[in-house]
């Protein structure tokens, strides 16, 4: 699918969702529009001394519930069209969980592998000194998302302070814990999914112990989820990173994938004991094998558009996780719902994040932070309750997951654009 593309298909996938509310077409109407758009050119100095022009964008999708919220990607492949699907994705994403934001989304044409510290420590504080007027702890709030950690966004936020002369953490989230970042947020978006499969097992009676997963994407999410899962008893029978991906029936220890990778930055299946790692027989198989694996579980965790209309058919996993945003096309969507295949969408099943970032500002609005325990029982609380009401709908109306977290966002924005006033209410007077 083209870059040009994703954007309809998700709006497509947005608008399945009207016949099951009765909102105003005002509301679609308003959510097929960006509100603003920001591009800029970040001039950087690189260590040999020569000046590199990088192009970084800000997208603000919509923000009738509040701030606009959403992160910051650093991908060679970034472009206008993709960072306002997920800008548009955000704004449903915060709304499914009632979150009091709206969607935004950042990126930078970047491959960050190929920049030094210190160039990807200037590119970082260059792309703030070139938005620092468009973003704002009540206007939009920054966030990690693809190949950007906390670090960079400790730079971030100290560079706005510099730029501004006053603290503002809450002005993005995702910072390190020293300057104001939030326990748990790290492992927030594997965690959210995590207590969504958990509902899950209720409902379908799972046991984990008999239930093969796989996951595509070794980053933040990816890993976390491996790590969650196995350490709740199921079987993680394949990983994958940007490289390829290594599949083993007996099933991986996902901390030692993890551990060989950091040291070899090579994707392997291994046995660890202290320092030692014996490298265990495993199958290398390709991130597209990965996905028509014969698994229970399949966790797209990586990017965009991974399950098109050309393998949707070949997809043999019951569940499907998503906790990349926007991995299943809409027309792959209903090939899989055909398929009875059961799709837990992105702005559901990877909104853990966003809502810890939510817990994030709060805490640094309060000056007051939370112990651990207390994000994860908030955390777990925020996730089930949307995954029942979501759940619920889908149940009642026999519509896709997707489509069910639509109504509910679509239910949500709509009453916030009702209560400024529509057609409905002028004509009425
Ligand atoms: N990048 C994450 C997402 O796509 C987190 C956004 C945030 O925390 O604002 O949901």
């Amino acid at each position: 699918m083209s870059q040009n593309n994703i954007l309809t298909s998700a709006i497509k996938q947005m608008e399945k969702a009207r016949e099951f509310t009765d909102i105003s077409h005002e509301v679609i109407d308003r959510l097929e529009h960006t509100k603003n758009i920001l591009e800029v050119s970040i001039p950087v100095r690189m260590d040999d001394g020569s000046l590199k022009i990088f192009t970084g964008m800000r997208v603000r999708h919509n923000d009738l519930r509040g701030p606009t919220k959403g992160g910051i990607r650093y991908h060679p492949e970034v472009n206008l069209n993709e960072i306002k699907t997920l800008a548009f994705l955000m704004t449903f994403k915060c709304a499914v969980l009632n979150l009091p934001f709206g969607g935004a989304k950042g990126g930078i044409i970047v491959n960050p592998k190929e920049l030094s510290r210190f160039e990807l420590e200037r590119l970082s504080r260059g792309y703030i000194e070139m938005i620092s007027d468009f973003i704002g702890p009540d206007t939009d709030i920054p966030a990690p998302d693809v190949y950007t950690n906390e670090m960079i966004m400790g730079w971030m936020a100290s560079e706005y302070n510099i730029i501004k002369r006053q603290k503002y953490p809450a002005v993005i989230t995702g910072k390190p814990l020293s300057l104001g970042g939030s326990l748990g947020r790290d492992t927030a978006t594997a965690r959210g999914a995590f207590y969504i499969i958990e509902e899950l097992k209720k409902l379908k009676k799972i046991n984990p112990e008999k239930t093969k997963v796989a996951v595509q994407g070794f980053g933040n999410a990816g890993f976390h989820i491996a790590a969650l899962l196995f350490d709740a008893g199921y079987k993680i029978v394949a990983v994958s990173d940007s490289q390829g991906a290594i599949y083993s029936e007996k099933g991986l220890n996902p901390y030692h994938v993890k551990k060989f990778k950091d040291e070899h930055k090579a994707l392997k299946a291994v046995y660890c004991e202290e320092s030692v790692c014996d490298i265990l027989e495993h199958k290398s198989i390709t991130n597209a094998e990965l996905l028509e694996l014969d698994v229970d579980i399949l966790i797209p965790a990586a990017l965009e558009n991974q399950i098109t209309k050309e393998n949707a058919s070949t997809i043999k996993a019951p569940i499907v996780v998503e906790l990349a945003n926007g991995p299943v096309t809409d027309e792959a969507d209903d090939i899989l719902e055909k398929k009875n295949i059961l799709v837990i969408p992105d702005i559901l099943a990877n909104a853990g994040g966003v809502t810890v970032s939510y817990f994030e500002g709060v805490q640094n609005k309060s000056r007051y932070y939370w112990p651990l325990k207390e994000i994860h029982e908030k955390l777990s609380e925020k996730m089930k309750s949307s995954f029942h009401d979501v759940y619920k709908i889908h149940e009642k109306n026999k519509i896709t997951m997707r489509t069910a977290a639509y109504v509910l966002a679509l239910k949500r924005i709509g009453d916030a654009v009702k209560s400024l006033g529509t057609k409905e209410y002028y004509i009425a007077a």
